[in-house]
């Protein structure tokens, strides 16, 4: 086998979906009898929507979601103030998605799993990985039942107790953020409105936060509680929680579907690559919730890795191409850590930043910026939307091929469109299968070596 991931969440599913679609031989492997049930990271944000549009998921995600709601501030049983959840933006020709789309996480990965089994791949449940070994040819994997699996890849999409970082002996640097201990819960109840996420401050910054989830019947609970409580998950012990802090009853609470609780700390991966394993998702980075960074994040290593190993594994391109998903990933995973920190702490508003789409490449070995006086669009930048005669770019860039604005097509592979569009300036831009710009040029001389490098 060419790739085993190990974990069905989010990352795993993403590159599932991915390698399938470029025919790599890929396996995942995970330890639950099932997908997993609680709704935890639910806010999509607008760079992962572009992803999901590439991967033939978003009619699914829209149609299971929802926009965020307002917040809805209560004090003592009197709604005291209506406010936006996040700094408003507006979708333009370059940005069709322009606001986080709100989906249960157990929803996404459902929706995902269809996708990955549409295209032929596959999830192998009841498989716990305990172990592995690599050489110069590949990785054996061990699983708790005593039998081994042997992959040319191993990427450890595990979570963040990830057993395959351990196993490969990866630290992770980091810091609490917050001593307080957090309860997530999906509950179901009655008396709140379906048309807010209901916030009940308590005293010193303890708090409850109800969010209905779209096209459920279950409200997302969210709690901060004071240092030393212990927080008791079963469905008695959160009626209690919901009746000290808002203004319901405890038997409002009808149905408890799942909890977990957490004390956010930040902390990074030393290494995202160590030989034949690759680290991604919470196996990489852990931190705050706030800001809805976790899963978006996640999404996104695993769409920058997927089409590396492709033209490894399917192309020829040199194994030097891979170390480039450390390269890119890790400093953005870094930059992502102090955001969601920051968030949590009240020092950062949600907006611009949390939506993802300023991420970038520039400063990556694989940008190359040829002209010599770049306006508009960089090497390294997000490949914005638009229109060139009536044809849209997000239709032409579509699927797991590199694609050339501004010249013919310079080889097999490669879809072109021969006019660039003007809101990109003047140049020829090469867009990688990850969409973001990989060369530019004042013509198309040079971006055949540029991509010969990339197995193309
Ligand atoms: C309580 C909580 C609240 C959160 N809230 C938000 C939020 O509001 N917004 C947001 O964006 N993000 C949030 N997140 C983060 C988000 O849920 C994660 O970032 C996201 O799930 C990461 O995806 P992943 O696939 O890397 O890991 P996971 O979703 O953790 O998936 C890992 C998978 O690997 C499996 N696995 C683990 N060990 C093994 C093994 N040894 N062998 C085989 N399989 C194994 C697990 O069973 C699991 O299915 C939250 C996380 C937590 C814990």
């Amino acid at each position: 086998m060419d790739v085993l991931i190990v974990g069905a969440g989010p990352t795993g599913l993403t590159l599932g979906i991915d390698l399938a679609r470029r025919g790599v031989e890929a396996l995942i492997v995970e330890r639950a009898e099932a997908l997993f049930p609680g709704s935890r990271g639910k806010g999509l944000q607008p760079r992962t929507l572009e992803v999901f549009d590439d991967l033939g998921v978003l009619q699914a995600i829209r149609a299971a979601g929802g926009p965020v709601p307002m917040r809805m501030i209560w004090k003592d049983g009197e709604r005291v103030g209506e406010q936006p959840m996040f700094d408003k933006a507006e979708a333009d020709a370059g940005t069709p998605y322009a606001e986080p789309w709100m989906v249960a996480q157990w929803r996404t990965q459902e929706i995902m799993y269809a996708r990955l089994l549409e295209l032929g791949g596959r999830v192998a449940f009841g498989h716990e990985v305990t172990g592995l070994e690599q050489d110069a040819a590949g990785v054996t994997v061990r699983f708790a039942d005593g039998t081994t699996a042997r992959a040319g890849y191993v990427v450890a999409a595990d979570g963040g107790r990830s057993v395959v970082r351990r196993a490969v002996g990866v630290g992770m640097t980091g810091e609490p953020v917050d001593p307080a201990p957090f309860l997530v819960a999906d509950v179901r109840l009655r008396g709140l409105d379906r048309g807010h996420w209901h916030a009940f401050p308590g005293p010193e910054g303890s708090g409850v936060m109800l969010c209905p989830l779209p096209a459920t019947e279950d409200f997302q609970l969210a709690g901060r509680f004071p240092e030393g409580t212990d927080l008791d998950l079963s469905l008695d012990g959160v009626r209690k929680i919901v009746a000290e802090y808002t203004h319901l009853d405890a038997e409002d609470v009808t149905e408890l579907r799942w909890a977990s609780d957490f004390r956010p700390r930040a902390a990074l991966a030393d290494r995202f690559r160590v030989g034949r394993v690759f680290l991604a998702g919470d196996a990489a980075h852990v931190h705050s919730p706030a800001g809805g960074q976790g899963l978006n994040t996640s999404v996104q290593d695993a769409y920058n890795l997927g089409w590396k190993l492709g033209a490894v594994l399917r192309a020829g391109a040199p194994d030097s191409l891979l170390d480039t998903y450390a390269e890119e990933r890790r400093a953005n995973a870094a930059a992502m850590l102090n955001l969601s920190t920051g968030v949590h702490r009240g020092e950062v508003r949600r907006g611009k930043a949390t939506m993802q789409l300023g991420l970038g490449y520039r400063e990556s070995s694989l940008s190359v910026e040829t002209r010599r006086d770049p306006t508009g669009v960089r090497a390294g930048d997000r490949a914005p939307d638009g229109t060139v005669s009536g044809v849209r770019l997000f239709d032409v860039f579509r699927g797991p091929h590199w694609t050339l604005l501004g010249a013919d097509a310079p080889a097999v592979g490669v879809r072109a469109l021969p006019t660039a569009p003007a809101s990109y300036g003047p140049g020829v831009f090469l867009i990688r299968p990850d969409g973001y710009v990989g060369w530019t040029g004042e013509a198309a001389d040079g971006v055949g070596a540029y991509l010969a490098g990339v197995g193309v």
